[in-house]
């Protein structure tokens, strides 16, 4: 008989486990295919280092091929599935297409940028979810210091050296306070004239930084930054962005060149196209991460709303550690349900805690409800993240004893162009470069 054929779509904290636990407990009497537009695992949560430089950018990654033993990685992203006829359709990175017929299906796609109708947005801000933009952030926040340093005008050097972060969850918290110790470190190798100082602001609608997360965990983080000089405006946005700066929804204009928008995330729209039930953009599926009345198509992480059976009558929240657990029961009861595994079980998860990364030593934390501050929640995020990355632990942790011994090195790549990173993520066509020649400059191209 031949072997049934499984096609997980995306390698990321769900779709990455759920290959890995398939592949352990099938040991090849299934062919397991894994569809993903990149060769590589990324452990998005130290995003925000890479940016900052404290870790070197393949320290985040985790190659699919080399861990993945057994599971047929095939480069590209689905553009459409086509569920009665049991197939998706894909582009891979250099244009061609193809399709891969399944018997089990699981859709683990995750999410891209939020885009508001903000006049100008879409235009002049950056988005941080991936490499590219981590790369291009520290390109190009460095070479804004190198400019501001050569200007005569301090009114210009000024607006080169101010940064406006919109939304105040752990992405643009944790890029705010990474990337204002960086600029720190920056202005003391390039002087600014007329002593100005880089100025980092932390915008957001709601009333606290980090709204989503627990009270005391905003708290310290919100000390944190303000200690450092960093401006936190709560109950504040973005109203309008051009090439020169930002108009605030409180009515200040702020020249800048610098807007990074962390203002969240919505399911990846290939989920749309399925033609299924969503909860806000999320594809439902039931307790054991199956589509209703689908019993050959599962997903999880970011991409599915998965009941919360610890709060009944809600979802899961979009955070890694949901993600990476319901991989695994994903690639559980894949199995189950080719008999080649155990019964099929629930998902069922309680937070273990949160912990948010505030550059240097400082963090803010939560692990198992206990409260943390300062380098003892520093200690336990770097700690917890050394034991939550699925490799590299040793590189990673090599970086970080190396960036707190020696002088952190700012130089600037150019690997990565401002047209390149748009913020639009879902439409990958955007950052296409057709024929190898280079699409012209957006408003948002550095001069
Ligand atoms: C900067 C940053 C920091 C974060 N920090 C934290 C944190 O500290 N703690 C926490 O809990 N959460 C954090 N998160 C959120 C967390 O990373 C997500 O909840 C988690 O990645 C969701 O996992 P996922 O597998 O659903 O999706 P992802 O990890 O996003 O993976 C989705 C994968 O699918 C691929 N894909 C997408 N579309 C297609 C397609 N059409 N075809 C094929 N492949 C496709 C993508 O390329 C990607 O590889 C952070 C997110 C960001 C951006």
């Amino acid at each position: 008989m031949s072997r049934p054929r499984v096609v997980i779509i995306g390698a990321g904290f769900a779709g990455y486990r759920c290959a890995r636990t398939l592949a352990r407990i099938t040991r090849d009497r299934a062919d397991i295919t894994l569809l993903n537009p990149t060769d590589y695992f990324l452990y998005l949560p130290l995003l925000p280092q890479v940016a900052a430089g404290v870790l070197e950018a393949r320290r985040v990654t985790v190659s699919l091929p080399d861990t993945l033993r057994g599971v047929r990685l095939v480069l590209g992203g689905a553009d459409g599935v086509d569920l009665d006829g049991r197939t998706v359709h894909y582009s891979d990175p250099e244009g061609g297409a193809g399709s891969l017929g399944y018997d089990r299906l699981v859709l683990a796609v995750g999410s891209v940028n939020k885009l508001l109708p903000v006049p100008g947005v879409a235009e002049h801000a950056h988005g941080f979810r991936g490499l590219p933009e981590a790369l291009y952030l520290r390109d190009h926040v460095t070479r804004q210091v190198e400019l501001a340093a050569a200007e005569d005008d301090p009114g210009r050097s000024a607006a080169r050296c101010t940064f406006v972060v919109v939304g105040a969850g752990y992405t643009g918290t944790e890029v705010a306070a990474q990337m204002q110790m960086l600029t720190d470190r920056l202005v003391r190798r390039h002087p600014l004239p007329g002593g100005v100082r880089p100025r980092w602001m932390l915008l957001d609608v709601a009333p606290r930084v980090l709204p989503e997360l627990d009270e005391r965990l905003s708290r310290t983080a919100d000390r944190v930054l303000r200690a450092r000089g960093v401006e936190v405006r709560t109950g504040t946005s973005v109203k309008e962005a051009t090439r020169d700066g930002v108009l605030l929804t409180d009515g200040e204009s702020v020249a800048s060149r610098t807007l990074v928008w962390c203002v969240g995330v919505r399911p990846d729209p290939l989920v749309e196209t399925v033609g299924q039930p969503l909860e806000r953009g999320r594809l439902i599926v039931d307790p054991y991460l199956q589509l209703p009345g689908r019993t050959d198509v599962f997903a999880c992480g970011d991409a599915a709303a998965v009941p919360d059976l610890e709060r009944p009558g809600e979802f899961t929240p979009m955070t890694a550690q949901h993600a990476w657990r319901q991989g695994r029961v994903a690639g559980e009861n894949v199995a189950g349900s080719l008999g080649l595994g155990r019964r099929r079980r629930p998902y069922r998860h309680r937070d273990l805690g949160f912990a948010v990364d505030l550059g240097g030593v400082r963090a803010a934390a939560n692990p198992f409800g206990v409260p943390l501050s300062g380098p003892a929640a520093g200690a336990v995020t770097r700690g917890y993240h050394l034991a939550a990355l699925p490799g590299n632990r040793v590189r990673v942790a090599a970086d970080w004893l190396l960036d707190a011994l020696l002088p952190r090195q700012g130089v600037q790549l150019g690997l990565v162009r401002a047209w390149s990173v748009p913020l639009d993520t879902a439409s990958p066509e955007l950052a296409r470069v057709p024929d190898g020649s280079q699409p012209s400059a957006q408003a948002g191209d550095e001069p």
